[in-house]
């Protein structure tokens, strides 16, 4: 039976993942930081099935005991202070998880084991003011934030580990993937969520940023499956994955509102453009995905419209209780 190591176990991607190397016949450990309440909705469903461990990338001693107890075959690294937006309140924190966490944990790999396979969760956002379109593995990077440029760190230190001590070591460049697990403070989960409120007359406004910024936005489940892939390959390498198509935010609204049969949304939506407007703001994001799609044989199963009626649908579950 193999084993996975999944650091930030309460998070989105990490709910998906678990899920799916169960189904593979892992056994799964997860780490959780500390906190003072208990924040495992994400994983209730396969608590009984996995086992956490405590583990906080600030704390290198901790991310190695958490290797000893579970032995891991491959280790994926999900942990990051992960929004953009907070960012920018909290550089340097988003600095020590976000890049410095990342050459924690690898320090942890090599010293405990260096056998053991390392998946880094790197972002679209390190493309950010883009060099050209789509982006590929070889674009250039010139991240727009404290959070693009941290990602662009864990991603070379990630490499540097590969080409310094064998580490078989990959990275995932990963644009926006979403789900009815996605934070609330994403824009496709505050809209699904406000849209089934609307719907149901809990909630009688949303307000929003601009409604034209694009994203390439895919579907979570989707996305795992590239990650495990890409650990089960001869050879440790980057790859981008992404839907190959980006939407913008009007058009999102577009459909979560036709998913509960309102067709006319303006009167429902207060477009503020600056009041959401970042310090330094991102191209249109679009990735290239031949390369995880030719040698991983990866493919998205959940188009962007499916995405966001799963998404509307499940609040409405949700808003309903
Ligand atoms: P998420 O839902 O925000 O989950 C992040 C996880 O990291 C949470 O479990 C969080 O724990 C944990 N964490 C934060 N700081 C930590 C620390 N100091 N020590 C240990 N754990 C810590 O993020 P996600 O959407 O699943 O994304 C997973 C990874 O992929 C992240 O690295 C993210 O940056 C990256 N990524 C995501 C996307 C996307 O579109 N979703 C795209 C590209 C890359 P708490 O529950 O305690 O806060």
């Amino acid at each position: 039976m193999k084993k996975a190591l999944i650091t930030g176990i309460t998070g989105q991607d990490a709910s998906y993942l678990a899920e799916f190397l169960l189904t593979k016949g892992y056994k799964v450990f997860g780490t959780t930081r500390r906190s003072s309440t208990v924040n495992n909705e994400r994983i209730e469903h396969i608590q009984d099935k996995i086992t956490i461990l405590q583990g906080d990338l600030l704390d290198q001693g901790s991310l190695s005991s958490a290797l000893l107890e579970s032995e891991p075959d491959e280790v994926y690294n999900l942990a990051a202070q992960s929004f953009v937006q907070t960012s920018w309140n909290q550089p340097v924190l988003t600095g020590e998880f976000t890049a410095l966490g990342v050459t924690r944990l690898l320090e942890a790999i090599r010293t405990v084991n260096p056998k053991i396979k390392f998946y880094q969760a790197s972002s679209s956002e390190m493309f950010g003011k883009v060099t050209e379109t789509p982006q590929k593995e070889t674009t250039r990077f010139h991240p727009r934030s404290p959070y693009g440029v941290a990602k662009v760190y864990g991603h070379y230190i990630t490499m540097n580990y590969r080409e310094s001590f064998g580490i078989f070591a990959c990275s995932g460049m990963m644009f926006n993937h979403e789900s009815p697990r996605r934070g609330l403070e994403f824009v496709t989960r505050k809209i699904s969520h406000a849209v089934a409120r609307i719907s149901l007359k809990k909630q009688e406004h949303l307000e929003l940023g601009a409604l034209e910024p694009k994203r390439d936005w895919g579907f979570a489940g989707d996305y795992v499956e590239a990650m495990w892939l890409m650990l089960q390959q001869e050879k440790a390498d980057d790859y981008v994955v992404a839907m190959g198509e980006n939407h913008s935010v009007r058009e999102f609204l577009d459909l979560a509102f036709k998913t509960v049969g309102i067709s006319d949304w303006s009167k429902y939506v207060v477009s503020n453009k600056t009041s959401h407007m970042r310090p330094a703001e991102v191209d249109y994001l679009i990735g290239d995905a031949s390369k995880a799609k030719k040698v991983l044989g990866w493919k998205p199963k959940t188009s962007f419209k499916e995405l966001v009626e799963m998404m509307v649908k499940a609040d409405l579950v949700l808003e309903k209780k």
